[in-house]
């Protein structure tokens, strides 16, 4: 399998060059160049999300120097519990708990899975392996922890400096070793302009290879969509229905893996976007231009994205509006909307949810009957309430309790270096 460009669909590479690159030269962002079909038949036998990893992911290595390593990758990323929960008094609704990772967030899959392959990976002993990430959040830390510790490469985080939620920031800081952490004085995206710019600047890939582990590595999104076939087929299995998704969405890079599961064939239905005040995607969908802006900062930091970076991936696989409508539908919830929703779901469900998560859950509250009758759906849950408790425990008036895991990270030291928002400030860290 090659993987091209979006902007240039002569350039095309294996998937361990796509993955140790991040990003194509020309600034594009890699896609598969066929997408392979895979019967639900194929994956008989597969109970949990790393044995679906194994089938859903070998027609994508085929041919690649990593084709042999992936389920022991898969089975040592993905071995904590993805539990599917039926939410309490409503027909066909469950919750796909993505959050008991180590960070606590569902980005612990794509981030344990790419440490995974880049461990396996050929190094240059001269030029070190640097990662760069700019993070709205939970990407940071869930990069950090999968690289932490780990020989030959090390981790570089930018995140923005007041814009993520204090347990968020321990564990973006709480690393040191081969984790450096940046609080950059501006926005996320100001940190990812900053990491697209150091991609672009030839004199600092000469002394190291830099590589990229936000979304737009590929190396993340697809075991990413190894949780939509572990979930979709366990509700095919159950109802022999499709399942209908709604996705917590900022840089598209969740949905865009449910996309891509869909595509290859998995029992997928419809893929509902659920948005913050940041409107950018659902304003196109709504016939307004394309137009990216300025990130606005909200309750649900995580999704806090002006210029979605995957969108160039989705526009790709369906370039005209009425096909992305067809593909994907979305809404954007407010901020007062979030908290009266973690204060009802609490009283009435007895279910906490996360700001990112309340978002999914107004979602669904705001479907029509009719795409409510047309379930099963599934709230995708993106992080651990836990993470942000300054806005969920006044509005539940209860302590949430912290998982173990996160609670271990928060007695660390913090490890920090502040920066202005340059090119300039970012190489004299680096040098
Ligand atoms: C990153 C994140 C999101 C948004 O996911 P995208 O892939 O950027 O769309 C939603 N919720 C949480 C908790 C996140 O960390």
């Amino acid at each position: 399998m090659q993987f091209l460009s979006t902007r240039d669909p002569s350039h095309h590479v294996g998937l361990s060059a796509a993955l140790a690159r991040g990003i194509a030269p020309d600034g594009g962002l890699y896609v598969p160049e066929v997408f392979p079909t895979l019967s639900v038949e194929a994956f008989a036998g597969c109970d949990t999300v790393a044995e679906c990893a194994r089938v859903l992911l070998a027609p994508f290595f085929d041919g690649d120097a990593l084709a042999g390593e992936v389920p022991g990758i898969a089975h040592e990323a993905f071995n904590f519990p993805v539990p599917i929960v039926p939410l309490a008094l409503k027909d066909d609704v469950g919750v796909l708990e993505l959050f008991h990772g180590p960070t606590a967030a569902f980005k612990d899959f794509g981030a344990r899975f790419l440490a995974g392959t880049f461990a396996k990976l050929p190094h240059d002993p001269k030029r070190p392996l640097s990662i760069l990430v700019a993070t709205s959040g939970d990407t940071g830390g869930a990069v950090a922890a999968a690289f932490h510790g780990r020989a030959g490469m090390e981790v570089i985080v930018l995140y923005p400096k007041g814009l993520v939620s204090a347990r968020q920031e321990q564990q973006l800081t709480c690393w040191g070793g081969n984790v450096r952490t940046l609080a950059v004085r501006g926005t996320f995206d100001d940190c990812q302009a900053l990491v697209k710019a150091a991609f672009a600047d030839a004199p600092l890939r000469l002394t190291r290879e830099l590589s990229s582990a936000n979304s737009i590595n590929i190396g993340r999104l697809l075991p990413q969509a190894s949780y939509y076939a572990y979930a979709s087929l366990h509700t095919w299995r159950r109802t022999g229905k499709r399942a209908n998704f709604i996705v917590p969405s900022g840089n598209l890079g969740n949905v865009l893996a449910a996309v891509w599961a869909r595509r290859v064939g998995l029992p997928i239905g419809r893929l509902h976007m659920a948005f913050n005040e940041n409107r950018t995607v659902p304003d196109y969908l709504d016939g307004k231009p394309w137009q990216p802006r300025p990130s606005k900062a909200t309750l649900a930091s995580a999704m806090d994205v002006g210029n979605p970076s995957n969108m160039e991936r989705l526009t790709y696989l369906y370039p005209d509006l009425n096909a992305v409508r067809d593909a994907v539908s979305s809404v954007s919830v407010t901020d007062t909307q979030i908290r009266a929703r973690i204060q009802e779901d609490h009283l009435a469900l007895h279910q906490t949810w996360c700001p990112h998560t309340a978002i999914a859950a107004q979602a669904y509250q705001q479907l029509s009957a009719t795409d409510r009758a047309a379930g099963p759906w599934l709230l995708v849950a993106t992080a651990h309430p836990a993470k942000f408790p300054e806005t969920v425990e006044p509005l539940i008036h209860a302590q949430v309790p912290v998982p173990d895991a996160l609670a271990r990270l928060l007695c660390l030291p913090r490890q920090v270096t502040e920066i202005e928002a340059s090119m300039t400030a970012l190489k004299a860290c680096l040098a």
